[in-house]
């Protein structure tokens, strides 16, 4: 007994998932010791045969996430041929999946082929020929081959669409859709996309039936997100939005507060200084909310006020500002909603407001994000130095609070960017042009 325990592999964190030895061997080959959140999220309800909604980037270990999946019920069918289907927006894409599914797969005998553009097809027809188990490829050659009959697709139970929204910016989706048809209906279907534009929430609609959702907040903030923070005493935050709202560049805020009453009170008062804004928040009806929504989405509002439960989803693609008029509850919950501006490769402002009361928190997400945020200082505000020596605060400029010259904290050391201003400072928002946000 003793000694087949012994040729048993090492354990690993992976063991949970009751996954076949072959398959432990190669991901602990790959180094893999412990699953990733959305590995440890997708695995279970891949392994039921549940179909998956992933709302995660690329660095977050979600190849595996879907990968093992397949390999485990491909190996449990023993049978040959193209079973599984992933689909990527880009070759690179496409042959980083390939690699890292032939890696897990190396003590199997299951095979795969990469289908994609730009290259001949000989030596991919040649590999279908050699019937893979799954094939990983981007939706135009995909589609080629199928319609050359070079690829039956008539056996396939699992799929997977990864990346969704970039093929979608792409203009992928009618072939995503084309090659969906020549699917049996009877599958597993996967889906990842690091950000949920209405036509990807459409499509998840379409396809997929009660999927287990995993939306994960990435430790660090998208690169085209410009994310700073104000530090300001609590009674001085109406004013300083004004100055952040009238700013140069400022077209349309998601402006997050702690309390539904709080948005509801916040949105009406920019409302009566004649600022296009809108309330979401969670007291309000729903067709109230679609309302909102819609006319966010369409450029009737330029701000929506909102808390976190209520913008919870949003997919209005080109908002320039999030404004953190509180900060949220917790550090993940900060990348949530800063995540709401510089989609898809746009950039995006995120700026927080921090008061003395938030310096736990503050502590707590630069942690997380593993950097500094950079300090702004809004000409006139009493910069409230958010926890005194330990972060560094701005330079006051000019207006002082109670508390004022904040000038206390190492305000060289850590806020390179404290200088930073918001714009025009006290510009109107008002008159802003009307543009449609819809996508
Ligand atoms: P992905 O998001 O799938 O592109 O994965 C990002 C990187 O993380 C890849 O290099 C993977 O090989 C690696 N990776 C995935 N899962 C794990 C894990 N559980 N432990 C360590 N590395 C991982």
């Amino acid at each position: 007994m003793s000694s087949s325990l012994d040729h048993s592999p090492r354990p690993t964190g992976f063991d949970r998932f009751g996954l076949h030895p072959s398959l432990v061997r190669g991901i602990q080959a790959l180094g893999f010791e412990t699953p990733r959140p959305i590995q440890a999220e997708a695995i279970p309800a891949g392994l039921e045969g549940r179909d998956v909604l992933g709302l995660a980037q690329t660095g977050t270990g979600k190849t595996a996430a879907f990968a093992l999946p397949l390999l485990q019920r491909i190996l449990d069918t023993k049978r040959r041929g193209p079973q599984a289907l992933v689909l990527a927006p880009t070759r690179e894409l496409a042959n980083q999946i390939d690699a890292e599914i032939r890696e897990l797969a190396r003590y199997t005998d299951i095979e795969t082929a990469t289908i994609f553009g730009g290259v001949s097809q000989y030596n991919q027809i040649r590999a279908l020929r050699r019937r893979p188990e799954i094939i990983v490829g981007c939706p135009g050659r995909v589609l080629d081959l199928l319609k050359q009959r070079e690829l039956n697709l008539s056996e396939v139970e699992m799929l997977v669409l990864d990346e969704a929204d970039h093929m979608f910016d792409m203009g992928f989706l009618p072939d995503v859709r084309r090659i969906l048809a020549a699917l049996p209906m009877k599958r597993q279907n996967l889906l990842f996309s690091a950000t949920m534009p209405r036509e990807i929430r459409q499509l998840a609609d379409d396809l997929q039936r009660d999927p287990h959702v995993v939306e994960l907040a990435s430790s660090a903030p998208a690169e085209t997100i410009d994310h700073a923070l104000y530090a300001v005493k609590e009674d001085l935050k109406r004013d300083l939005l004004d100055v952040v709202l009238g700013a140069e560049g400022c077209e349309s805020a998601i402006v997050f507060t702690r309390t539904k009453h709080r948005a509801k009170r916040l949105a009406e008062q920019l409302s009566r200084k004649g600022l296009r804004a809108v309330a979401l928040q969670g007291n309000m009806s729903q067709g109230q909310r679609d309302r909102a929504m819609r006319g966010f989405r369409e450029g009737r509002f330029d701000i929506l006020v909102a808390t976190d439960i209520a913008a919870r989803g949003i997919d209005v693609s080109d908002i320039s500002h999030v404004i953190n008029y509180d900060v949220p509850n917790t550090p993940e919950a900060y990348t949530h909603r800063i995540g709401r501006t510089g989609r898809s490769e746009r950039e995006g402002t995120a700026l927080t407001f921090v008061t003395r009361a938030d310096s736990g928190w503050l502590r707590a997400t630069e942690r997380m994000i593993g950097t500094p945020i950079t300090r702004c200082v809004a000409e006139g505000f009493g910069n409230e130095p958010v926890d005194g020596p330990d972060l560094g605060s701005p330079r006051s400029n000019g207006r002082q609070g109670r508390n004022g010259g904040g000038n206390r904290g190492r305000s060289g050391a850590r806020d390179g960017g404290a200088s930073r201003r918001p714009g025009s400072a006290g510009r109107s928002g008002r008159g802003r042009r009307a543009r449609s946000r819809a996508r």
